[in-house]
C-alpha cells in the first residue's frame, strides 16, 4: 500500500534540530510548555528533581533558567526563581517562609501592591504584621517577638526614596533567626548588593530596570539555594511562572543593565540637582542629592543612585496636576526604570483607594510627583520640567 499523505503526523513530529558545531550567540526561546524523555527512568528523575528546568514550563524552562542564573549572579546570590510578576515572587515568598499564627516586621513605607498584600491578605491567613520606620533599626529590633519569621523591607523606598540601614537590620535580625527579604527594585544589582550585606533575599519588580524596555512583567527572587527551592516548591504551585518569551524579553534586556544604570544614574542626579534649586520646588528626594537625610548611608550601601526621584510641588495636589499635564517629554505612567522618562502623581494615582489621611500615613504628600528619568538628554529633561514648573505654578 502506498503510504498517504498524513498532514497531520507530518505537522505533529517536526521538531528543531539544532546544528552540530555551531551554536545560536542569541539563547533559543525554549517556548515549550511540556518536555518529553525517551525512557521511564529519565522521566521520572525530571519529575522529582525539585526545579528541573526541563520537564514542564511551570516548574522550570531552559530560557527562565538562563535569566534565572544572571540575576543570581548579578547579585552575588547562589540562586534565583522567576516569577510572572514582581508580586508574584513577593507572595511566593511570603506564603512560603510565614504560617499562620506567626509574625512579620515590615517597613511602614513599602510599595502599594506588597502594603496590600501584608494589609488585606495576610491576616486573612493568620499572619500578623508590625509595620515600623525603616530609617530606625532600633524599630525592627524592638518589635521582634518569639513568633517573628520574616522582616520585610525595601530600599530606597517608593516613591520618598528613603533607605533602610540593610547592614544593620541584617545583621539584628540574623542573631534573631529571622529571615530578611530586601525589594531591590529601585537600586537594581549594578547599585547595590544587598546578600553582601548580610540579607537574606532579594526580590525585583523585573518590570522595571532589570528588563528596562516596558515591554516585560517579570519578577526574580534570589537566595541560597534551599531557600529557593522551598519557595519554588510553592510558587509552581501558586503558578506564579514566568513566561519563556518574557524570560527572554527580560534576558535580552538584562544585557544591558550596567550601560542603562549608568545613564539612569547621570540623569538621575542631574535632574534631581535642577530641581533642588528650583524656586517652586519644596524638596527633592533624591539619595544622592548631598541635602538628602540619609545620604551618608546611601554612600556607604549604594554605588549609584538610580533615575527614580520624587519631589514636592509648592502648591499641593492641584498645582502638582498641572505639572505632570505641562510636560512634553515625560509621560504620565505608573512604572519606571525605561527608555522613556515616566512621570506620575502618586495621590492622583491612589486617590480612588485611599483616604488623605491614609496617603499621608503612606508618606504620599498631595504636592509630590514621582519621576522615573530615561535615556532622554538630560538638558532636553531639565528644560521640559523647567517649562511645565514656571506654566504651572505662576
Ligand atoms: N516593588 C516595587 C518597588 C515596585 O515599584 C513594584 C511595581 O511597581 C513592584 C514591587 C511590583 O512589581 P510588578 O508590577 O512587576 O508585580
Amino acid at each position: 500500500m502506498t503510504s498517504e499523505f498524513d498532514p497531520y503526523t507530518i505537522l505533529a513530529q517536526v521538531q528543531v534540530r539544532p546544528p552540530s558545531n555551531s551554536n545560536p550567540i542569541s539563547p533559543p526561546i525554549y517556548q515549550s510548555s511540556t518536555f518529553g524523555s525517551t525512557d521511564a527512568d529519565t522521566f521520572l528523575a525530571m519529575a522529582t528533581e525539585p526545579m528541573h528546568a526541563g520537564f514542564y514550563t511551570r516548574y522550570g524552562n531552559p530560557t527562565t533558567r538562563a535569566f534565572e542564573d544572571a540575576i543570581a549572579m548579578l547579585e552575588g546570590a547562589e540562586a534565583a526563581l522567576a516569577t510572572a510578576s514582581g508580586m508574584g515572587a513577593i507572595v511566593a515568598a511570603l506564603l512560603t517562609l510565614v504560617s499562620s499564627g506567626e509574625h512579620v516586621i515590615a517597613q511602614r513605607v513599602l510599595y502599594g501592591g506588597t502594603m496590600g498584600l501584608l494589609k488585606n491578605i495576610a491576616p486573612r491567613f493568620g499572619i500578623d504584621v508590625s509595620f515600623v520606620d525603616q530609617t530606625d533599626p532600633e524599630a525592627f529590633a524592638d518589635a521582634i517577638r518569639p513568633t517573628t519569621r520574616l522582616m520585610m523591607l525595601e530600599s530606597p523606598s517608593n516613591p520618598m526614596m528613603r533607605l533602610t540601614d540593610l547592614r544593620v537590620v541584617a545583621a539584628l535580625a540574623r542573631s534573631a533567626g529571622v529571615t530578611t527579604i530586601v525589594d531591590n527594585t529601585l537600586a537594581s544589582p549594578i547599585n547595590q548588593r544587598p546578600i553582601e550585606l548580610g540579607i537574606d533575599l532579594v526580590m525585583h519588580s523585573a518590570t522595571k530596570y532589570l528588563s528596562g524596555h516596558s515591554d516585560v512583567s517579570a519578577g526574580v527572587l534570589v537566595g541560597s539555594k534551599p531557600t529557593i527551592s522551598a519557595v519554588w516548591e510553592k510558587a509552581y504551585v501558586l503558578g506564579a511562572t514566568l513566561d519563556p518569551f518574557a524570560a527572554w524579553l527580560a534576558l535580552r534586556g538584562l544585557r544591558t543593565l550596567p550601560m542603562r544604570m549608568q545613564r539612569h544614574n547621570e540623569t538621575g542626579m542631574r535632574v534631581a540637582a535642577f530641581l533642588a534649586q528650583h524656586p517652586h520646588v519644596e524638596n527633592v528626594n533624591y539619595p544622592g542629592l548631598p541635602g538628602h537625610p540619609q545620604h551618608g548611608l546611601a554612600e556607604r550601601q549604594m554605588s549609584g543612585f538610580g533615575g527614580v526621584l520624587s519631589f514636592e510641588i509648592k502648591g499641593g495636589a492641584a498645582t502638582a496636576e498641572a505639572v505632570v499635564a505641562n510636560l512634553n517629554l515625560a509621560h504620565r505612567s505608573a512604572s519606571f526604570g525605561s527608555f522613556s522618562t515616566l512621570v506620575v502623581h502618586p495621590a492622583a494615582m491612589w486617590a480612588g483607594m485611599m483616604s488623605a489621611e491614609q496617603l499621608l500615613e503612606a508618606d504620599l504628600p498631595p504636592g509630590l510627583i514621582r519621576l522615573g528619568a530615561g535615556f532622554e538628554a538630560p538638558e532636553a529633561l531639565i528644560e521640559d520640567l523647567d517649562g511645565a514648573l514656571n506654566k504651572a505654578c505662576r
